[in-house]
Order: C-alpha cells, then structure tokens, then sequence
C-alpha cells in the first residue's frame, strides 16, 4: 500500500488507534517512526530544535555546506545498509573517497594499515543530515518541531508529555525516549517530581537513576572555510588521534565531499578532545579559535591562519563514554516506557543508534499490539 494511502488510513482510524510518543527526532526516535510506519500507531514525534536529524547535524553558511556533527555514517549491520541502500533514496547518497589516517598524541601522522584507513563511509551531498529529512519522510509521524518536553504525567492509565510552554500532549499508550542519557535523566526526573502515583514513582525514579549513570563526553567542534588549498601529506580526508591523548581529536577534509564548497576552496572540521572540552565546555568556543587552528596546523604542517570565514558548535553531550544498563531499562517496557540512542547501544555511533531505535520500534510494536 503507498504512504498516501496508509496515511488516508491512518487518519481515519486514528480515533481507535494506539498512541505512541517519541520524544527526540535524531536518527534513533526516526528509525523507531519508520519502522513502525505500517503499523496501526498514531505517532507524533516531539523535537526541541527545528529540525530532524539530532547529531547527524549540516549546517548551510558562507556558500558552503558542512557537517558539524557526526561526519559520515557506515552502515553497520545489514539492517542499517538496507535502509540506507534499499529503503531510502540513494540518488543524493555518496561514498567519500579518500582514507581515514590516523596521528598519535606527538601529531605525528600514519597511514594505517590498508585495511584500516580505507573507509565504508556515506553521507549525502546536501549534508549528513538528509539521512535524518528522508528517514522522516517515510515516516508517517506527526512532528512537532521546536518543542522540548519538560516532562511527562500520566492520565487514566496513559501517558501525558507537557512541554516547556506548559502545553500537554496526548495521552499516548507508550513513550519513546530518544535524547542523549544526561538530558533523558532530567526529564525523568521531572517527572518524578510531577507524578502523584507512588508506585509509578517509583519506578520513573529508578529508571531516571539508571539513565543518569551514563556519562557523555562533551566536544567542541570548530569549522574554516579557505579560499586556497590547504596542503596534506597523504591521499586521507580525515586525520583521526588514534591515542586520544591530543587536544585535537579528528580534522576532516569536509570539501572531499561532493557539492559542498564553491570551487576553489577548502573547508576544514576540527573536533576537539573530549578531556581538552571538559575544562572548557561552559566557555564561549569562539574564545578558542587560535588554540583549534593551531593545534590542527600542528598536525598537517600546514598553516590554518586567516580563514575567510569560521563557524563553532558546543556539543555538551557528543557521544556516550558507556552504554546503560538495557536489562534495568528493559523494565520500563510493562508501564510503556521504552529507551533508544546511541547511550543504549553503547556507542556515539549512526548505525548502533539507528539500531536501537529498529529494537525499541519491535518493542512497542509488541507491546501496542
Ligand atoms: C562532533 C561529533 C562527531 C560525530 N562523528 C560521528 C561519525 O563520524 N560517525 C558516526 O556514525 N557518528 C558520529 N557521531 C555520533 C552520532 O552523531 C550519534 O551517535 C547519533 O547521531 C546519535 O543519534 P541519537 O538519535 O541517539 O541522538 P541525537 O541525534 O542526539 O537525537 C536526540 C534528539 O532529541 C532531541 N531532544 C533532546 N532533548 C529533547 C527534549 N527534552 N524534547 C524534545 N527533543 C529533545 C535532540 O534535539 C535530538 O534531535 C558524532 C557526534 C558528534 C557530536
């Protein structure tokens, strides 16, 4: 049946349906829409910022266009390459050519072994974030954009979600939480605090204590766009600190990517080390500008001075030092509580989230049925 049709369906039955939640719209909460998609669920999808695609994140500035987020996404498993290739369109899809190499704590670069450096790495040439617009695109969920959830109450036996301006949604049958552990923890937590149910209480409370056990690395992530070539001494687009040691983490060569720079210049990614970001994660990132190009020229022996434009992203909660405990967040699932993100899958990674969400999508799919 097309979507056109199954959404006509939908509409009409919406009245009898279950309702399902799902707070967050990166590629985890996505995943979970899309795969359940065919299902007699009334999704709505509750995203705080204005878009889909959470981490997976592209911006557009300058004429150029340029990941600040994840760089690349590889398909990890064989569900992840069927979505990605059989699923979605691929006519926009593309494989970055070039080799990821790595530089140990000194800046010294290697070329890792052939097996290593040469990568099964896509994204797409608008931006990393396309794979987020077509997963919601298939998706036939309601989205409610620029709406963050405070937190969640409960109505007869349901779940209610009330957002930051006092507006409460539903009731829905089952709720998906999809945002990074710290995030996911407050608002469990604030919905202990709401809630008159003891038992429920309870049980919000112990899962928020669960959740609230990952921890995360913060990142800051710098951009330059050059109206020259910046030199590099090997066929790599991406240089990665393979000890962890150095204050730069990775420098990406994002204009390797199709259609992302205007002809003639260079766009340089620089990630900064989460132990480097720690001390300085409250400070405005502009106020390290020099200590990023500098570190970064260190490494490629080129000079990163006078870039002709920049661009800066805190990320408070890049990727998950640990992955949760999924047996004590399993226990959520009976009061129609379900968890996906990259914290669950262990890993601040595009497929392992992804995956997560295709489990929680089974999950609620039992559950609702
Ligand atoms: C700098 C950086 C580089 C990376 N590089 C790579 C890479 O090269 N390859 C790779 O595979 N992965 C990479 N990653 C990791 C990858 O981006 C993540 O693992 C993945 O995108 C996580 O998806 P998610 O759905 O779990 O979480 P998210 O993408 O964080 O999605 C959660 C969503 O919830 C929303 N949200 C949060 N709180 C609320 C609320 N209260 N109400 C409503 N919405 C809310 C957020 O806005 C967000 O959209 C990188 C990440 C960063 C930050």
């Amino acid at each position: 049946m097309s979507h056109a049709r199954l959404n006509f369906f939908k509409v009409l039955l919406s009245q009898h349906m279950a309702r399902l939640a799902i707070v967050g719209a990166g590629l985890s909460g996505l995943a979970a829409a899309w795969s359940l998609r065919s299902h007699p669920i009334d999704i709505t999808l509750f995203e705080k910022s204005r878009g889909y695609s959470g981490r997976a994140a592209t911006r557009g500035k300058y004429g150029a266009r340029y990941d600040h987020g994840a760089n690349f996404v590889m398909p990890s498993s064989d569900r992840v390459r069927s979505l990605l290739f059989d699923h979605l369109p691929t006519d926009s899809l593309v494989q970055i050519d070039g080799e990821v190499w790595t530089f140990d704590d000194a800046g010294q670069i290697e070329k890792p072994s052939a097996s290593n450096g040469s990568t099964d790495s896509w994204t797409y040439e608008r931006g990393i974030s396309t794979l987020g617009k077509l997963i919601g695109r298939q998706a036939s969920a309601q989205t409610l954009t620029e709406t963050r959830v405070a937190h969640l109450g409960r109505l007869n036996g349901r779940w209610t979600v009330t957002d930051t301006e006092a507006e409460t949604h539903g009731p829905f049958d089952a709720v998906l939480l999809t945002p990074p552990a710290p995030q996911t923890a407050t608002l469990l937590a604030d919905t202990a605090a709401e809630l008159g149910e003891e038992t429920m209480t309870e049980r919000v409370s112990s899962l928020s204590d669960v959740v609230d056990n990952v921890r995360y690395h913060a990142q800051f992530t710098y951009v330059f766009g050059f109206d020259r070539t910046i030199e590099r001494a090997g066929p790599y687009h991406g240089l990665l600190n393979a000890d962890g040691g150095h204050d730069v983490a990775w420098i990406g060569f994002e204009h390797d990517k199709p259609a992302r720079a205007p002809d003639g210049e260079n766009i340089i990614v620089i990630q900064m080390s989460p132990d480097w970001t720690r001390t300085r994660v409250d400070a405005d990132p502009d106020s390290f500008l020099s200590a990023a190009k500098e570190g970064a020229s260190d490494v490629l022996g080129a000079s990163l001075k006078r870039p002709t434009w920049y661009d800066t992203q805190r990320w408070r909660y890049s990727m998950p030092v640990e992955g949760a405990n999924v047996d004590a967040l399993a226990d959520g699932a009976d009061a129609g509580l379900f968890f996906a993100g990259d914290y669950v899958a262990g890993v601040g990674r595009i497929g392992p989230a992804i995956e997560t969400g295709l489990d929680a999508a089974a999950r609620i799919g039992d559950h609702l049925a």
